[in-house]
């Protein structure tokens, strides 16, 4: 049925600092080793999916969720040694981080970041209309610490983003720059651990009822639980306070907030993911550097390298002939040339290496 001629008109327009800003995706590609997206390439344990199914039983359907999600913050909370006022849950580490833009910036105020870094800090903070503090690292990657104070303390911006393991570098801050730069900062500190089981070093243990820090971190990697979006933070509960005013109602389903409790049960399987993948990533950048590609360290689940006599792009696709996807970065600001591997299982990694071989040796 088509409207009355009398209401049909041209479209609105969406708000204009939207800008033609890319949303944010990896082109996905059916291939046999799929190393783009940074995710576990193991499902989670059997075990957990079985005390799912039994609890989805028992969920009161016709009933919102517990709104506070107190349970999961509880289970949180010790898992982290904090109470459950100091943990903010939301869908996947992403809404954590966009609740921290609603809430701490916003129009009139600036987040401050280090680029190359995870593009959807960025993206979120434009998203909710924050000023872009965008300074850089180092052509090796690493962060300036006192570049990066200075910048702090000139542009006051009231969120600065730093990201440990940085996607898609793959280093760590030490704990000596994280705390230079909470010292500087005069808003709030987020550093984003999304890939921080991986690492040696975690900046948990600066976060304190007074200090303005706070650590984002996900079910999505370690977890293996991309599909279900779950990811928090901990922090100082005043902050955490301010996050849930920003929260719409109800955000976190029933089944979630139980998937995501449950599955602090079966720490021990994830410890053992956690294992084989860094034995991986270890066995991967030490192939790597036996081929003509400059190889980053990394504390993550994946591996930045950047061919030396070939262009990022051509290696790229020379891989998808063979049935690998990696995300193709070379064209990102800063990262000319450069492609990243999420580890896989040990036969994608495997083949990716087979490809490597056949294309550079
Ligand atoms: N932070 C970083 C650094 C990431 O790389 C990702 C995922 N690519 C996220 C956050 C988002 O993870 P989630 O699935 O929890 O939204």
């Amino acid at each position: 049925m088509s409207p009355p001629a009398s209401v049909a008109r041209p479209l609105p327009q969406p708000r204009a600092d939207l800008g033609v800003r890319e949303g944010y995706h990896s082109p996905q590609v059916p291939v046999e080793s799929r190393l783009n997206t940074n995710e576990s390439p193991y499902p989670p344990p059997p075990e957990w999916l079985e005390a799912l199914l039994a609890q989805a039983r028992d969920i009161a359907y016709n009933r919102y969720p517990d709104r506070s999600a107190w349970a999961l913050r509880e289970a949180l909370g010790q898992l982290h040694g904090v109470p459950p006022e100091q943990v903010f849950a939301a869908n996947g580490s992403n809404e954590v981080l966009q609740s921290v833009c609603l809430a701490y910036g916003g129009a009139g105020r600036k987040a401050a970041m280090f680029e190359p870094t995870y593009a959807l800090h960025a993206h979120i903070a434009h998203l909710t209309g924050t000023g872009l503090v965008q300074g850089r690292r180092r052509p090796d990657f690493t962060l300036d610490t006192g570049a990066a104070v200075d910048l702090v303390e000139k542009e006051a911006p009231s969120i600065v983003f730093l990201c440990s393991p940085n996607n898609p570098t793959g280093l760590t801050e030490d704990a000596s720059t994280v705390s230079s730069i909470v010292a500087a900062a005069p808003g709030l500190v987020l550093v984003d651990e999304a890939y921080g089981q991986f690492a040696s070093w975690s900046a948990l243990e600066l976060v304190a009822e007074d200090v303005p820090l706070v650590v984002a971190r996900t079910y999505s990697k370690t977890w293996s639980m991309a599909g279900l979006r779950l990811g928090y933070l901990i922090g100082p509960s005043e902050v955490v306070k301010v996050l849930e005013r920003v929260a719409l109602p109800y955000h976190l389903d029933a089944l979630k907030q139980a998937a995501g409790r449950l599955a602090l049960q079966f720490s021990a399987q994830m410890e053992d993911r956690v294992a084989a993948v860094v034995a991986e990533r270890d066995r991967l950048v030490a192939a790597l550097s036996r081929l003509p590609v400059q190889v980053w360290p990394s504390q993550a689940n994946f591996v930045l390298w950047r061919p030396r006599q070939r262009g990022g792009q051509e290696v790229w696709q020379g891989l998808v002939a063979r049935s690998v996807l990696v995300r193709d970065t070379s064209s990102w600001p800063g990262l000319e040339g450069c492609l990243r591997t999420t580890v896989g299982t040990p036969d994608e990694n495997d083949r990716f290496l087979a490809g490597m071989t056949e294309l550079l040796a």
